[in-house]
């Protein structure tokens, strides 16, 4: 999860690393009011989660109040890459001497943790990486030792950073390498790190990505979430443990192991390029045990999508065995009663695989069509959501 750089400066607050205390702001009277509370110059920001904002005309400086109030009326609502912006951030406007760059991520290619810094901050780091390499220190962080005081100037020092600024700003790096732990996150970054007047470095933007693995030791993580502009159904089967992502197409899709889903998308979307080009609906892992409850929450959260037309349930069983699958399908399709609609092709394969196709052909549920391979359940499908078109 991505957060919004209010939220990430939150987070660097709670940590000790040095940020101007703003407010957010929903609508320019709002921000006018913030740049009274703050006093002086501020600077409105957009909050949107990508980079680039100040080159798009997303954070301004505002010297009054009423300056605040006609940033934030030209801010709201300005599409950035994409990204509408709902909120600003009103922080206290910083006199910038010097910007830096410094961040804390997981390199995943290298299987450890890296810190990457330079005294030339403020462009966009994947530029400067480009351009000027030799200005951009990689310094690997090990996960047992992590990052202390010495580490901290050690990659400073490599990153040429001046002198008089290295001992405070090791302490800022020192904070936010407690931060990037304590959060469990995968990305922490500041740039620009700026020095300002008073001589003090400070986080003037902050990107945080946390590690959604880590949520169920993160309880704070639920409140960053930015409800809002979750899908729907996504946020729905977020709410009851599955994996499900919404897709484009018509046929709803519902497998086991996330990689006999993945193929059952190609294969739906590849018989779907003869019945009209109907394409599959949905990613939904239902993983290892397929038991009536997670088939109906899966199946009431697939019926629940307008576009879909048919659905495909396509089943190896292993652990959990066909006839439990089967039986599960039945029980779910009781559960649902009339709000299950449309119809339902299943293909079972693996352990047991004939009690569970004796359970359903038994039930002969009036939805419910069995295919005896992959692609026939595909094409049967995929034919499905066509004629219902
Ligand atoms: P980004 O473009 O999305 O990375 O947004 P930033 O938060 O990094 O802001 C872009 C640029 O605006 C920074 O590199 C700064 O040069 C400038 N900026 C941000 N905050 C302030 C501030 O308080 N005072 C001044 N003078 N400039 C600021
Ligand atoms: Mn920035």
């Amino acid at each position: 999860m991505d957060l919004f750089e209010y939220q990430a400066k939150q987070l660097f607050a709670a940590h000790g690393v040095p940020v101007g205390l703003g407010e957010t702001a929903d609508t320019p009277e709002q921000a006018r009011a913030a740049a009274e509370r703050i006093g002086g110059v501020v600077v409105v920001k957009a909050q949107v989660k990508v980079g680039g904002r100040g080159k798009a005309g997303g954070v301004k400086l505002a010297k009054t109040p009423a300056e605040a109030e006609e940033a934030a009326r030209a801010i709201l609502g300005m599409d950035i890459k994409g990204h509408t912006v709902h909120r600003v951030l009103v922080d206290p406007g910083a006199q910038i001497e010097n910007e830096y760059y410094f961040s804390f991520l997981l390199d995943r290619s290298n299987r450890t943790f890296l810190a990457m810094a330079s005294a030339e901050g403020g462009m966009e780091i994947e530029e400067l990486a480009v351009e000027r390499p030799e200005a951009l220190a990689r310094v690997p962080i090990d996960a047992i030792a992590g990052v202390d005081k010495a580490k901290a100037t050690e990659i400073l020092t490599q990153a040429n950073f001046p002198a008089e600024v290295i001992d405070s700003t090791a302490d800022t790096v020192v904070k936010l390498w407690e931060t990037f732990v304590a959060q469990d996150a995968t990305l922490v970054e500041i740039n620009p790190l700026a020095r300002v007047a008073s001589g003090e470095v400070l986080a003037l933007d902050g990107k945080v990505s946390l590690d959604d693995n880590a949520d169920f030791r993160q309880a704070g993580n639920a409140d960053l979430e930015d409800t809002a502009a979750a899908d729907p159904l996504e946020a729905k089967a977020k709410e009851k443990g599955l994996n499900y992502v919404k897709l484009d197409g018509e046929v709803g899709i519902i497998g086991n192991g996330a990689g006999l889903v993945m193929s059952t998308l190609d294969v739906v979307a590849y018989a779907g390029e003869s019945h009209g080009g109907v394409k599959p609906a949905n990613f939904l892992d239902i993983g290892g045990g397929a038991s009536a409850e997670v088939m109906a929450n899966g199946l009431e959260i697939i019926l629940g999508d307008q576009a879909v037309r048919s659905v495909f349930v396509n089943v190896f069983g292993g652990i959990t065995a066909c006839d439990a699958v089967a039986n599960g399908i039945v029980a779910a399709l009781g559960m649902l009663g009339s709000s299950a609609t449309k119809p339902l092709v299943v293909r079972l394969d693996g352990n047991n695989v004939e009690e569970g196709r004796r359970i359903l052909t038994e039930a002969a549920h009036p939805l419910v069509t069995l295919a005896d391979t992959m692609d026939d359940g595909a094409e049967k499908a995929a034919e499905l959501a066509n004629s219902a078109k």
